[in-house]
């Protein structure tokens, strides 16, 4: 009744948004209106950890003119770039990245429902740029919280408890990456291989001595995969990372023994996160997303098979990028 109220009245002089009452809020602060409005588009890329969807994502912006927003929720914060396996700023290709280390672990938990607010203010500023916003991460409860129309912070989804909101705040081209699980299992165990091989336990150590204080709650980067499991190592061995030439015989044992045993935590976890992540998937899969699955198997078969490179990334482009290309350009146009 307020809209042809508005329509009647108004519309063919003065611009409709000046005479609206305020509008009526929901949940910590979604706006609720009745009238209809423009939805931005924005792309979604979806996916486990370690399906290559920062790839897919960088590959999809040097093709359409874009802007990425990090939807992982451990890389949301500043630090542990290693151990949360955020994109390398060389791999960016000058693509801008959103959300990407911007916020202070210690200053509290990054919650789903502050990642909404902070979101949906970089859309705007996207799309205003008129660039195509495209979110990409693995973290579901984000994706989750940045896109149902109708969303509360204390809303338990994917433990099934809560419905899924198919009404969503956005025009949304979702790409889901998959890729089998025995395949990824593998893929991820080489990774956290890479992750060591690369510093990751000299990042931990500096980590430990500088930001960990035992007496404070465990929110945060503290979650992220790789602190929780090398607790017991940095404990036993604060601060000592190359330090292995001083110590005595037995010591060096043990460090071993709890290296090992760290290491192997680390895997696990991830496989289990990998497994947890598709779950989630395929929740809003089954309640009506209309998620497009790109299987990338056979890209990550090539590549731990060794294959050269130029072959996994031929299989890349071909069976992930390419359909990927062509759903978005059917979605803009
Ligand atoms: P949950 O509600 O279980 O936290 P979610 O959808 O909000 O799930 P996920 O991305 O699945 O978020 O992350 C779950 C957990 O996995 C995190 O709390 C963290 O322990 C770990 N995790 C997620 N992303 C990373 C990362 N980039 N590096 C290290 N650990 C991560």
């Amino acid at each position: 009744i307020f809209y042809k109220y508005c329509s009647n009245k108004f519309h063919s002089l003065n611009p409709i948004e000046p005479i609206l009452p305020k509008p009526k809020m929901e949940y910590g602060g979604t706006a609720i209106s009745r009238l209809p409005r423009r939805r931005d588009k924005i792309v979604v890329i979806m996916g486990a950890t370690g399906t290559g969807k920062s790839r897919l994502s960088v590959d999809l912006a040097t093709r359409f003119p874009s802007e990425i927003i990090n939807s992982d929720k451990m890389q949301v914060y500043r630090g542990l770039d290693i151990t949360t396996n955020k994109i390398p700023f060389q791999e960016q290709l000058g693509v801008r990245h959103h959300l990407l280390g911007e916020f202070e672990s210690s200053l509290g938990e990054f919650s789903p429902y502050r990642y909404r607010c902070h979101a949906t203010s970089v859309i705007k500023q996207i799309a205003a740029r008129r660039k195509l916003p495209i979110v990409v991460g693995g973290s579901n409860s984000f994706i989750y919280a940045l896109l149902a129309e109708r969303f509360n912070p204390k809303s338990q989804v994917f433990d099934g408890s809560d419905p899924v909101c198919t009404e969503l705040r956005y025009r949304c081209c979702f790409l889901w990456l998959d890729v089998s699980l025995p395949v990824l299992n593998e893929y991820l165990k080489k990774r956290v291989d890479d992750m060591l091989d690369s510093g990751m336990v000299d990042e931990l150590a500096q980590y430990y001595e500088s930001e960990i204080n035992e007496s404070e709650p465990n929110t945060g980067l503290r979650k992220a995969i790789g602190v929780p499991e090398f607790q017991r190592y940095f404990r036993t061995f604060p601060g000592k990372v190359n330090d292995t030439c001083g110590g005595d015989v037995e010591e060096e044992q043990v460090r071993s023994v709890l290296y090992k045993e760290a290491v192997r935590a680390i895997k696990d976890n991830t496989c289990q996160l990998a497994k947890k992540q598709t779950e989630k998937i395929l929740r809003l899969k089954g309640e009506g997303w209309d998620l497009q699955k790109l299987d990338a198997s056979a890209a990550f078969s090539a590549a731990l098979v060794r294959e050269p490179k130029e072959r996994w990334s031929d299989i890349w482009e071909r069976q992930v990028v390419e359909p990927s290309v062509k759903i978005v350009k059917r979605f803009l146009e």
